[in-house]
């Protein structure tokens, strides 16, 4: 008898299914109208995620991406610039979004070791008042990075910085309860330094859609109008808020788990002779200079394994809640079998 194999899927936390437990948590949500404000779900996970972020105020978005566009346009006004990483997801991975809708330049850097900008490259990127350039407006970083967790000093140096220049600061947290687990700080501790912040629901939370957008009153005010322009205006989102209430409450804490198991997985690939770049959360890489990656990943999917390879010198696999110990067993055997 033929039997379906199940699929361990590694390309990323995005891929996980809502849990029964949230299922029902959805079920039973309360709603209203969200563009009228009336929606008691989503008022309820905006008030969560302000006090536990030390924010004034919150908007929920569909998606991380609107999230960071309706942040750049609230901040940016046309021919203004923001700084960014090079390969930051709001520069490299939203379209262009920013230089699209809103006509904001990007001044991007190269990312240091850990996933910042270098504060000197920032300092002299920053256009002087003068016609000949555009006004820069804003630094965006991003916790955790390509799965690595910005240091704590290094963000009161950033803030320091924007601060001292008059910038505002942003950052595209879509996974930073996965930094503040990591380091064992409370998100606020990381959080509460920023103006405003993006958080996905819908990565490690394992939300079916949603992040929440956080700042002062009057910047959420100014967001919520550029969030109704772009079209993001939901109706009974309280389905969805409900979710998103859920995560915190339960998915949280257990993103421990996902980052052991990327850890166990990255011994049980070096002790079969593969080389892993670790980065103390829910990613990690394969980087294969001497390695065949395309026929590696091809091999693997035939075993019924899948990862990432859109960048084709390497490999990402990123751990989630549809992963357990024997997935990572599995994926360890797997991986051993074709060295
Ligand atoms: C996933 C992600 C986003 C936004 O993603 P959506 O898929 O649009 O929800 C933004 N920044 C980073 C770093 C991400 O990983």
């Amino acid at each position: 008898m033929s039997v379906t194999q199940h699929t361990i899927d590694l390309r990323s936390d995005t891929v996980t299914r809502p849990t029964t437990a949230m299922r029902e948590a959805m079920y039973r949500a309360e709603t209203g109208d969200d563009v009228y404000g009336e929606d008691p779900t989503v008022n309820a996970l905006q008030d969560r995620l302000s006090a536990m972020t030390g924010h004034e105020a919150a908007l929920f978005m569909p998606s991380g991406t609107q999230s960071n566009l309706v942040a750049l346009l609230t901040h940016c006004g046309r021919g203004d610039e923001y700084i960014v990483g090079q390969q930051a997801h709001t520069y490299r991975y939203e379209g262009g979004g920013a230089a699209a809708l809103g006509g904001i330049q990007p001044q991007p850097l190269p990312f240091n070791h850990f996933g910042g900008l270098d504060l000197d490259e920032v300092r002299q990127a920053i256009k002087p008042r003068d016609v000949h350039f555009a006004r820069t407006r804003l630094l965006c970083l991003e916790n955790t990075v390509h799965g690595q967790v910005l240091p704590l000093d290094y963000m009161n140096q950033a803030r320091t910085l924007t601060t001292e220049q008059g910038l505002q600061l942003h950052l595209d947290g879509a996974r930073v309860f996965n930094a503040a687990v990591a380091s064992t700080v409370a998100v606020k501790d990381i959080t509460a330094q920023f103006d405003t912040v993006s958080i996905c629901l819908s990565k490690g939370l394992g939300c079916p859609v949603g992040s929440v957008l956080l700042g002062s009153k009057a910047f959420v005010g100014e967001a919520h109008r550029w969030r109704k322009v772009t079209g993001g205006g939901l109706r009974q989102a309280g389905v969805l808020a409900a979710a998103g209430l859920h995560a915190l409450e339960h998915h949280i804490e257990r993103l421990a788990d996902d980052h052991r198991r990327a850890t166990r997985l990255a011994d049980g690939l070096r002790e079969a002779g593969y080389p892993v770049s670790e980065t103390g959360s829910n990613m990690l890489f394969l980087d294969g200079s001497d390695l065949p990656l395309a026929e590696l990943k091809a091999a693997l999917e035939h075993a019924h394994i899948r990862v990432d390879l859109h960048d084709p010198a390497r490999m990402r696999m990123v751990t989630h809640l549809d992963i357990d110990n024997d997935a990572i067993e599995t994926v360890i055997r797997a991986f051993a079998a074709l060295r």
